[in-house]
């Protein structure tokens, strides 16, 4: 009797185990077990022929119609053409070699299992030379096999098709003994699970849906308790690590700050502002994740944090993704601080820090500057990109760790800041202005806590959205400039956004310079095919300028041009002496223009949906009305025209990001630095899965309160580590 840790050399032979090894990387009958069915035929049912596409490798159910030979015109030799059906659509099989023995077999109708790849000959689709596994024969034996009423269909390849699977598995389900299972007893109780072994026998040979499901549900939970509970030890040895206590004092920067605030804080503000000063007084690190809509304030809640730090003695990092957004915090957090970030300067004030840039292509000088006020603890603050994270930057006392737009950074560099402070760990604030569904926060940030900025400071204007039907309807996308025009003429600024940088870049070839540059942008919809490719900065600036703009003052902004030229580009929208910013998504997040009022984006259907909804905060952050222009040739009824108009139909950032979410695949969702999680996560969706992952997590954190190392649960702890070991492998690829 076999347990999972069996290699399928053993259980299988060498022959078939090499074959799983070289298409799945299974090597134990565990890994067997868990490559999952992908979905369940129905005894008789066939597959929708017509929904098969060009090039995908299928696995189809069909009934044979009509059997045709005919000789080969290039060759010698006979040629069997097979024609097979759903009832409706046909599919062509071509067999070229022995002939009368596919013949023998497939009469029509006979019922079958068909794999292969489609392609399309003289414009029918067809598998050529198939393989293929009769179904209902003839013989007792084989009649009894397909007794069943549910066959699995397993992820195939070329060399390896569903039904040899599912004979390796039928081997290794036979040899199966006694398994340890991760899922305590009283656990499995409470929820009505099944033990492992039921579990692994009905997901692979369930009599009815019902064992199906409930083996599918079973093995949800495995996956989602062996994550969580990797997340609450994680949390709790966080939160056992040595910090600097950094609380608030009286009378220093932070009080000075808030006398100065032209503004009185929104009560969301103040309540996650008391949250944060209260971590940083303790003697643990802090690790929380500040999630709030473009334009809620976060940033000012950081700066006061930071500026806690300072008072009690320390230093505050700053890090965002992009130099211009390095920039651009760099002036709004030396505008807020005013003369209280001056100090030592003419005109600071007498408690007071300094902020120093430090940026991966700003002039040597400057540089030397800010690593030695980094160094020497002069500047309180230090924003940055990445470059920070070079090793050269020394910190005299690095207290907080300000990390900017989590959605571009991976966990990793977040450690690698971290590591820094020496002994003591700094406290952590993560801020995203992507909303996050709750279980998706749960699962990827689940080391984290979590406050969410709900509000938007009063006294901001409404921003309308509505889609240009440039294709169908030019009048409205004349009628776009037109108000662009009026705008400028009424003295306020336009942004005009498109997919791509252009010029000799090729249409995706080249890697941008500008991280920013390369946001997952969303191709057609599938079913279309690509016209052209998505517009570009370089081609529209000069295509407005000297046509429905003309006269007006245009700046192009993208992450190519040299650091001087972003600046003075920046600059020049910021101060009001360009009247048209026409740029890639650099301007995405974080900058802040409020006389800007109109933004118009080409070929929006390019973008997300949550990415639409970032661009379009940056208008409207004045005293006027915002108005974006969705512009797109996507006809009507497609489906990115629907994401359009959900756009255009709410401002509730949440509900577009779970609109987001669920246009993604589960893979996407977790992120490129998640390569372990992913692959663990085979049946748990972090979408739909939702009260099982609260009840998983509850449930975790229990186990681990009570027995930090779980050693109580050995089968549990097993699988945890082995979790470990694929995000480490997943971690060590990547580098
Ligand atoms: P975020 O970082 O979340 O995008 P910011 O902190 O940059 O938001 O704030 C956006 C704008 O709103 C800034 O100009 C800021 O000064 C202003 N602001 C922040 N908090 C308030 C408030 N409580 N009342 C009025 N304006 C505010
Ligand atoms: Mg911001």
């Amino acid at each position: 009797m076999a347990g999972l840790e069996e290699s399928l050399r053993t259980t299988l032979g060498g022959k078939a185990a090499a074959k799983l090894d070289t298409a799945f990387g299974l090597t134990t009958t565990g890994d067997l077990l868990r490559h999952y069915p992908r979905r369940y035929a129905r005894r008789g049912e066939l597959t929708d022929l017509a929904a098969l596409r060009d090039g995908d490798q299928v696995t189809v159910f069909a009934q044979v119609e009509k059997v045709r030979t005919r000789p080969m015109r290039a060759r010698r030799g006979q040629l069997l053409e097979v024609t097979v059906t759903d009832g409706r659509a046909r599919l062509a099989l071509t067999f070229f070699n022995k002939v009368q023995y596919w013949e023998r077999q497939l009469t029509p109708g006979r019922h079958a299992m068909f794999a292969g790849r489609v392609s399309t000959f003289k414009g029918k689709r067809q598998l050529a030379h198939p393989e293929f596994k009769l179904l209902g024969a003839d013989d007792a034996a084989k009649a009894a096999e397909y007794a069943a009423e549910l066959i699995p269909v397993y992820p195939a390849t070329k060399d390896v098709s569903t039904w040899d699977i599912e004979k390796c598995v039928q081997i290794v389900l036979d040899t199966l003994g006694e398994l340890d299972d991760p899922l305590p007893p009283p656990l499995r109780e409470q929820y009505g699970l099944a033990g492992l072994a039921e579990a692994l026998h009905g997901i692979h040979r369930p009599a009815d849906d019902a064992q199906a499901r409930s083996a599918t549900v079973r093995l949800k939970w495995d996956e989602a308790l062996v994550l969580q509970a990797v997340l609450a030890q994680r949390r709790r040895a966080a939160a056992a690590l040595p910090a600097t206590a950094r609380p608030a004092s009286a009378g220093g920067l932070a009080d000075a700050f808030d006398a100065r605030l032209p503004f009185s804080l929104t009560a969301g503000q103040r309540e996650v502002g008391a949250d944060i000063s209260a971590e940083l007084a303790r003697d643990h690190p802090m690790h929380r994740l500040l999630q709030g809509e473009v334009g809620s304030g976060k940033t000012v809640i950081a700066v006061r944090a930071m500026l806690q730090v300072i008072d009690a003695g320390g230093q505050a990092a700053l890090l965002a993704p992009t130099e211009v957004l390095a920039q651009q915090h760099y002036r709004s957090v030396s505008d807020l601080l005013g003369p209280l970030g001056q100090a030592g300067r003419l005109g600071g004030a007498e408690v007071a820090t300094r902020v120093a840039l430090l940026t991966g292509s700003q002039p040597a000088a400057a540089r030397r500057e800010a690593l030695l006020d980094a160094a020497s603890g002069a500047a309180g603050i230090v924003i940055g990109t990445h470059a920070l994270l070079a090793e050269r930057v020394q910190f005299a006392d690095l207290g907080l760790v300000v990390v900017d737009e989590q959605h571009r950074f991976g966990v990793e560099q977040r450690d690698a800041l971290r590591g820094k402070a020496q002994g003591a760990r700094p406290h952590v604030l993560v801020m995203t202005a992507t909303p996050i569904p709750r279980t998706v926060a749960m699962t990827v940030y689940g080391d984290l806590d979590v406050s969410t900025l709900a509000e938007l400071p009063g006294g901001r204007s409404p921003i309308a959205t509505h889609v240009v039907p440039a294709a169908e309807k030019p009048r409205f996308l004349d009628r776009a400039w037109e108000r662009v025009r009026e705008e400028a003429e009424k003295g306020r600024q336009a942004y005009v956004v498109c997919p791509r940088i252009g010029g000799d870049e090729g249409a995706s070839s080249s890697m941008p310079a500008d991280p920013a540059d390369s946001e997952a942008l969303i191709g057609p919809d599938d079913d279309e095919e690509e016209a052209r490719p998505p517009l570009a900065v370089l081609d529209v600036a000069p295509a407005l300028e000297q046509g429905p703009l003309a006269g007006l003052r245009l700046r192009v902004m993208h992450g190519r041009l040299p650091t001087d030229d972003k600046d003075s580009a920046m600059r020049a929208f910021a101060d009001g002496s360009a009247d048209v910013l026409v740029s890639t998504t650099v301007v995405e997040v974080g900058v802040d223009v409020p006389n800007a009022t109109v933004m118009v984006i080409m070929d929006a259907d390019r973008f997300g949906v949550s990415q639409l909804h970032q661009l379009r905060g940056r208008v409207g952050r004045g005293t006027e009305p915002g108005l974006c222009l969705l512009v797109t040739e996507a006809p009507e009824g497609s489906k990115a025209r629907q994401r359009l108009a959900d756009v255009a139909a709410t401002l509730d950032g949440f509900r577009l990001a779970e609109i987001d979410l669920e246009q993604r695949r589960e893979g996407d969702v977790l992120g490129a630095t998640q390569a372990g999680r992913k692959k663990s996560l085979k049946l748990l969706s972090v979408l739909h899965d939702r009260d099982l992952i609260v009840a998983a997590r509850t449930e975790a954190t229990g186990l681990v309160d009570a027995d930090p190392e779980l050693s109580g649960y050995p089968a549990l702890a097993a699988e945890m580590s082995a979790l470990l070991d694929e995000e480490q492998a997943g971690f060590l690829e990547k580098t």
